[in-house]
């Protein structure tokens, strides 16, 4: 009697687990829960597919390595080029061959082996005081080396992603030597040792510590809608740095199927959707980025920043410089 119930209950356990199974996709993710719930419910809603997600602010790279080919993951989600390069490059993800992902989201914004990506655009900006700074005097990230701006700078450390980014690519358009006077001049116009994220920078030009900051475009968008901040924001102009040549420089947020991933076809499915109309749209707003998907408009908080060139500089490249961007940080210990 006790062994058929037994028997009965793991029967009943595996048909649930295998019925789980073929109606889920489950994510790894580093964005927060609230940026991606929205879209998780949009998908459930139109697929019938429950979308399980697992949030970590690091370490998922080297959980997905440790767990191999048993880990339960079919999704990486996470911003930086960074941060999806180092998945490719640990062989923890596999190429997804769709023609809608290749449709929707333009060449510069995917692995060129497929292995990962882009569903979102952040621009790296100058956040300028609205009363102290000439925009005339700023057009570049070249000019942020002119003595001009000498103690008026401030950034978080130069060894953050967002910052090592924008450095390679700066080593992608000069060289190294050229970045490296660049850089040395940049720390020789801070206005204090880089410290806190992008939005305590630009509490800082507010309280008149310094003029001018580094950050990303959507964090202008987080502050204007938050009660304490939104005089922050007010305090400054978000700029588009480098439209008279290049255009300004550009990270994205992106996916990666994991190589062991069980539930395959679903998490397909949950990429060649988020790559479409209606969960660019919702992705977009949720964070005030931009859409990959050049069909899709940005809210219209962030289009009224305006219009701007983006550098189509290859992701790939900037991924690839970014270990000698972090020795240059050091060389000229710009964060000390
Ligand atoms: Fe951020």
């Amino acid at each position: 009697m006790n062994t058929v119930f037994k028997v009965a209950l793991s029967l009943t356990l595996i048909m649930g687990s295998t019925l789980s199974f073929a109606n889920e996709v489950n994510i790894y993710s580093y964005r927060q829960p609230f940026l991606i719930k929205p879209l998780f419910d949009a998908f459930t809603k139109q697929s019938g597919i429950e979308v399980n997600v697992v949030f970590a602010k690091k370490g998922l790279a080297e959980r997905l390595v440790r767990e191999g080919k048993n880990s339960p993951a079919d999704l990486v989600f996470t911003v930086d080029i960074g941060r999806l390069n180092e998945v490719k490059e640990k062989g923890v993800v596999q190429a997804v061959s769709s023609s809608i992902l290749t449709a929707n989201i333009p060449t510069q914004y995917r692995d060129p082996d497929n292995q990962w990506f882009g569903l979102t655009t952040r621009t790296r900006s100058i956040y300028a005081s609205k009363e102290r700074v000439d925009l005339n005097k700023l057009q570049s990230y070249e000019d942020l080396a002119n003595p001009e701006w000498k103690g008026r700078i401030c950034t978080r450390s130069g060894k953050h992603p967002y910052n090592l980014a924008l450095i390679a690519s700066m080593i992608a358009h000069h060289g190294e030597a050229k970045t490296e006077t660049w850089l040395n001049g940049v720390k020789d116009n801070l206005a204090r040792r880089p410290q806190g994220n992008d939005r305590a920078q630009v509490k800082a030009i507010k309280e008149g510590v310094c003029d001018l900051s580094l950050g990303n475009n959507y964090y202008y968008g987080k502050m204007i809608s938050n009660e304490e901040q939104s005089a922050w924001a007010n305090a400054v102009h978000l700029t588009f740095p480098n439209q008279n040549n290049r255009g300004t420089h550009v990270n994205i947020s992106g996916m990666a199927l994991t190589k062991s991933a069980p539930n395959k076809e679903n998490a397909i499915k949950l990429m060649e959707f988020l790559s479409q109309e209606l969960a660019q749209q919702i992705y977009a707003e949720q964070n005030y980025e931009y859409p990959v998907n050049p069909n899709v408009a940005p809210s219209g908080l962030v289009q009224s920043w305006g219009e701007f060139k983006s550098d189509n500089l290859s992701l790939t490249t900037i991924a690839k410089l970014r270990k000698d961007a972090a020795k240059l940080v050091d060389k000229v210990a710009f964060d000390e």
